[in-house]
């Protein structure tokens, strides 16, 4: 018998309890889909067609706490990766979430770096979408600042490419 897919107006929330999760006694929600397998983070489809997944701690943000401001982090409480409890969650700037994962001993910022593809370090991403969250910068002013291009910047703060 096929797998049944959620159907493609799913909503957030649908496409989050379609996979479901795990209660832990700690009260985290452990993503029972695919992970990460550097971070361990949660993976999670979107039905959006420009890009296919996105992290399912971000996703239940947004299904349940509401919008990710762009060059935000959504951060866990809890130090666990794979844990999508909104309740666990809180939105962080670029600085909030390094200092959280240099707390934690995750610092791993080349993480992007080393797919050998990225133009810009995770902390060029960081900074792009920092700067764009602050306002007054065009994506333009962005791309010549970083050398890249204007689409590459849209992409980036948008949230397309890279968490
Ligand atoms: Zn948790």
């Amino acid at each position: 018998m096929p797998r049944i897919l959620v159907h493609r107006g799913a909503t957030l929330r649908e496409r989050l309890e379609h996979i479901g999760w795990t209660v832990t006694a700690a009260g985290c929600w452990e993503w029972n889909g695919a992970r990460d397998s550097r971070r361990g983070y949660g993976q999670c489809s979107t039905g959006d067609k420009r890009r296919h997944s996105d992290l399912a701690h971000r996703l239940s943000f947004r299904a349940f706490k509401g919008d990710i401001p762009a060059g935000m982090f959504v951060c866990h409480r809890c130090d666990n990766p794979p844990c999508i409890n909104p309740d666990h969650l809180f939105i962080g700037t670029p600085s909030d979430n390094r200092q959280d994962m240099l707390t934690k001993g995750r610092g791993n910022f080349a993480r992007g770096e080393r797919h050998g593809q990225s133009v810009l370090s995770d902390a060029q991403v960081a900074n792009v979408r920092f700067e764009y969250a602050r306002g007054g910068v065009s994506y333009q002013a962005l791309a010549t600042q970083f050398g890249v291009s204007k689409s590459c910047i849209s992409l980036l703060v948008r949230g397309k490419s890279r968490s």
